[in-house]
């Protein structure tokens, strides 16, 4: 149930300060855009999304997952001399495997978990948007940039603390054992010459 985490990031004409303008009593703002409720995918099997998580997944085979590109970019602020810095989350999707029905205690139990992807992302751009940057003598859009994808990477750390063992734990047991139920048998004929 681990998200794949894509960071693309775009760093189109990186701005220079722009000359003429007073300075910015925040020279550097910090944005990030809503995550809207991500398209709900129920179409694809357990493999098939193992398959599209690729390098993002996790132990264990994917249940459900979120897709969500982050894109960062900077641009110049327009009414004082500074910079922007602006995360952008591109095409959510939320997956939960096919195998379990709508309806099931599992495809309810995979939803909830996912849905707390959804909202730790709502938390990440949260914080995202309370950073402030700390060397002011420091303002080329590169070191604003590199400052914000470090940044970004820190707070996306809590993705990857959510999927706990215990929380793995929990899905094997819960919902009286119907997720090994429906997906083991699946993965282990897949495994029969
Ligand atoms: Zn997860």
């Amino acid at each position: 149930m681990k998200p794949a985490l894509a960071l693309l990031l775009t760093a189109i004409g990186l701005p220079t300060l722009a000359a003429g303008l007073p300075a910015c009593v925040q020279p550097v703002r910090f944005t990030a855009a809503w995550l809207t409720d991500p398209q709900f995918d129920h179409s694809k099997s357990a493999a098939e999304l193992d398959a599209l998580a690729g390098a993002a997944r996790g132990p264990g085979t994917q249940l459900g997952h979120v897709v969500v590109k982050t894109q960062l970019s900077v641009e110049p602020q327009t009414t004082c001399n500074g910079l922007t810095v602006r995360l952008d989350f591109v095409q959510p999707v939320l997956r939960i495997a096919r195998e379990m029905p709508a309806g099931s205690c599992s495809h309810a139990l995979v939803m909830a978990h996912e849905q707390t992807h959804v909202r730790i992302h709502q938390e990440i751009a949260r914080q995202f948007r309370a950073l402030t940057y700390p060397w002011p003598d420091r303002l080329g859009s590169d070191a604003v940039l590199k400052y914000a994808r470090q940044q970004l990477t820190r707070l996306m750390d809590a993705q990857r603390q959510f999927d706990s063992p215990q929380e793995y734990a929990r899905g094997r047991t819960a919902c009286a054992g119907e997720i090994p139920r429906l997906i083991t048998p699946a993965q282990a004929a897949s495994r029969t010459p």
